[in-house]
């Protein structure tokens, strides 16, 4: 970011602005501030992942659509607000946990102080004292003592209060971090958790050597389900996909909203067969659902959706494991759609 900052100082960076704003023109990309931010990161060289995203889709002439543009966002973006809010709530930390390192100090002096005051009484006490004498030591002491006792308190206070400002701060992290990694409109992963969490079911499923099943699905003819009822409707229709795969799903699965109108489940230690079991279930109750829509009851038909399911294989990657079940999806597609495609029966399905 710091870097960033630095090439767009002085009138090269004016410049630059100018360029990017005129990129964004020239693909229709609508100049919202995320849109300029995933641009001029693009314009600044970006990451290659980001480049090769963006020249895809340009050579390919497919046009910039909000969707496509709040997943870039999404994906290459929001862990950067992550990182900066980490590093924010980090330095907190840090400087609750000097001040309470310096109260403890400052407690460490007084008590010590008092130890003294004790011990020069106890002194004087020893060498037998008049009655005079022995009031003042005695008033002496009960007012360290009280000094003592109210620096105690507030030390308490302090600590105390230190303990919920910490519990605080630990929960904005974890709401952070959970925020970056949900999908705003369904409340499902988002694709960063998708990517995190595949990565790390793989490794565990070929280090027990348990089976692994991804299933990857797609609306059917969800285009022009938004031609007809426009995009609002479109995003009620996401909603109940994304809340029907969560209701089917067992608890161990993680459901992702994968793309646009795509979604993912990843299904640790879950055999081909009982991944098939549950994708059709889950297509049968899309299937049968006779929608309305929210704002006027209007019959809306149905929606369908199409699947593939692939397990994962000795040493396969991740990436891999998702272009098999993306393959699979294709394979539902061409069939005819509103169909689960297994890796297995592939073959057999695009030989028919
Ligand atoms: P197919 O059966 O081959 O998948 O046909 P399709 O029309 O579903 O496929 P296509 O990829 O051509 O269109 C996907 C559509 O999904 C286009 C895009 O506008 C829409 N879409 C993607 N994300 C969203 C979203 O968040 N909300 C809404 N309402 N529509 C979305
Ligand atoms: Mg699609
Ligand atoms: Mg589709």
């Amino acid at each position: 970011m710091a870097q960033t900052s630095e090439m767009l100082r002085g009138a090269k960076g004016i410049g630059i602005a100018h360029q990017t704003i005129d990129l964004m023109g020239e693909h229709a990309v609508v100049p919202a501030a995320q849109n300029y931010e995933v641009w001029l990161s693009y314009r600044l060289g970006g990451s290659p992942e980001l480049r090769a995203l963006l020249e895809e889709r340009i050579a390919k002439g497919i046009p910039f659509d909000e969707p496509f543009n709040d997943q870039l966002y999404e994906r290459f973006f929001s862990n950067v607000r992550l990182s900066a809010q980490m590093a924010a709530t980090g330095e907190k930390i840090a400087r609750e946990l000097a001040e309470v390192v310096s109260a403890l100090h400052a407690a460490g002096e007084r008590t010590g102080e008092y130890g003294q005051t004790l011990e020069r009484a106890a002194n004087h006490l020893e060498q037998g004292l008049d009655e005079p004498r022995l009031r003042e030591i005695i008033l002496s002491l009960a007012t360290a003592t009280l000094d003592m006792a109210e620096h105690n308190r507030s030390l308490n206070d302090r600590l105390h209060r230190s303990t919920q400002d910490m519990e605080a701060l630990r929960s904005t992290l974890k709401h952070a971090r959970a925020e970056a990694l949900t999908d705003g409109l369904t409340g499902l992963a988002n694709r960063k958790m998708f990517d995190e969490t595949l990565k790390r079911r793989v490794a565990e499923a070929l280090d027990d050597h348990s089976p692994l099943c991804l299933m990857l699905c797609d609306i059917d003819l969800f285009k022009r389900f938004n031609d007809t009822w426009g995009h609002q409707t479109g995003d009620q229709i996401i909603r109940f996909i994304a809340s029907t795969l969560q209701k089917h799903a067992r608890t161990e699965h993680l459901v992702a909203r994968y793309g646009g109108e795509e979604f993912a489940i990843i299904m640790p230690r879950t055999t081909l067969s009982q991944a098939k079991t549950l994708a059709e279930s889950l297509r049968a109750a899309i299937e049968c659902k006779k929608l309305l829509r929210k704002s006027t009851n209007e019959d809306l038909g149905c929606v369908t959706i199409s699947g593939g399911i692939a397990l994962l294989r000795p040493k396969e990657t991740p990436t891999s494991l998702v272009d098999r079940a993306d393959v699979c999806l294709y394979t539902s597609k061409r069939a005819g759609r509103n169909r689960m495609t297994l890796d297995t029966d592939k073959v057999a399905v695009a030989a028919a």
